[in-house]
């Protein structure tokens, strides 16, 4: 979608023009990928108000089962009520083109259908982690894009945040000598209730929903895949959330250059998600690592100390994340976070429930 000079003259009459940001100025005439938000639950709320931040995106579209709520967000962020579907006409966004891309913001096992269906309509997907909740429907999701060529994206909100790739950043750039080994874990006390404990949509336990985080993290602090997984999952508290998944799972990683990572996350403490690494010259950690706002990184290597607060407010992350994708929309380039990334998870997250003697 372009934001037009008759947009800008418009703009200008109303005596908006002159209230434009810098950013948003140099976008007259540039365009912006317009997103369709499916599922206005609690993420979408943070992706929109990233969206609105930034300088390339905009939503243009929602999708949703609640009428009175989606015309409420559509009002607050001035789109069109033509432009609300529902889950029965969804693939009429075809025909929207103010729709470039779809955001798909539901239960994790819905991902996969909106994705194709999405895909098939001729729309890019950013895609809510985790990508699904088996290997087989990550690995239909890839082949839907690829055939309807468009583009995938798994929202690793982390992958696109400073302070996570700053210490990606001094870990490649040897600060920390041989990175010998890494703790993370993330979870928290989940209310009863909540379709994170069912298993049909959730797909699993805490390892989907948060645990995923730390996995991911320990791929991209170390820049290599696991060769091999050891798992257990435990349920210590029987006041029936847990009848369908578990409530903790604690996992150990090798990896090819002998780096040993060491996980845990649960949905019965306040766990926060965090990681540490150690390194024969020191070491590094990121704490509130994966929350929408205020990770902090300290290390100490050699004769450097570093005490790193992170300012950055919510939803600055979700900004990053969209601004990110709309470019590489814009520009035909690939993202940096595809759907195979997100197949890798789910084949480690498969493995690690195999060790841990869970059937997926
Ligand atoms: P939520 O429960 O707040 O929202 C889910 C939305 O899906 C709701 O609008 C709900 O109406 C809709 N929905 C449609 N069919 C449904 C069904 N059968 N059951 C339940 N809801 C249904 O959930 P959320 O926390 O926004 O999570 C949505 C997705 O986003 C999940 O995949 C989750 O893993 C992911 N997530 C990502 C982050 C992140 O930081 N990247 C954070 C939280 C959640």
């Amino acid at each position: 979608m372009l934001l037009t000079r008759r947009d800008f003259t418009r703009l200008g009459a109303l005596g908006i023009a002159a209230q434009l940001t810098p950013a948003l100025r140099a976008q007259v005439g540039r365009k912006q990928t317009g997103y369709a938000v499916i599922g206005l639950g609690r993420i979408a709320e943070h992706f929109m108000a990233g969206v609105r931040n930034s300088t390339n995106s905009r939503i243009t579209a929602l999708v949703s089962g609640h009428r009175d709520k989606a015309e409420r967000i559509a009002d607050q962020y001035g789109i069109p009520h033509s432009a609300i579907y529902n889950y029965e006409n969804f693939e009429a966004i075809g025909h929207n083109p103010e729709v470039d891309a779809v955001y798909v913001a539901l239960p994790n096992s819905m991902h996969a259908e909106y994705t194709i269906r999405a895909a098939k309509a001729g729309k890019h997907v950013l895609c809510e982690k985790p990508m699904s909740t088996s290997v087989a429907d990550a690995e239909a999701m890839i082949a839907a894009c690829q055939a309807a060529r468009v583009q995938l994206m798994i929202a690793y909100r982390c992958h696109y945040e400073p302070t996570n790739l700053r210490a990606v950043q001094l870990i490649r750039q040897g600060a920390l000598g041989q990175v010998q080994a890494i703790e993370s874990a993330f979870g928290f006390n989940i209310g009863a209730g909540e379709w994170r404990l069912n298993k049909k949509l959730a797909g699993g336990g805490p390892l989907f929903d948060v645990g995923i985080y730390s996995l991911n993290a320990c791929r991209y602090l170390t820049g290599e895949e696991p060769a091999q997984i050891a798992a257990f999952a435990s349920t210590i508290d029987h006041d029936g959330r847990f009848s369908e998944v578990e409530e903790n799972v604690s996992w150990t990683m090798r990896f090819p250059s002998g780096i040993v990572a060491s996980c845990n996350t649960t949905y019965g403490a306040p766990m926060e998600g965090f990681f540490r690494v150690h390194g024969s010259n020191g070491w590094l950690e990121v704490g509130s690592a994966f929350v929408y706002q205020g990770p902090h990184l300290r290390a100490e290597f050699g004769a450097t100390k570093l005490d790193e607060p992170n300012p950055a407010r919510d939803p600055s992350h979700f900004q990053a994340e969209a601004e990110h994708f709309s470019r590489c929309v814009q520009n035909g380039t690939p993202n940096t976070s595809p759907g195979e990334e997100g197949l890798r998870d789910m084949r480690y997250i498969a493995e690690i429930y195999r060790s841990a003697g869970i059937p997926l």
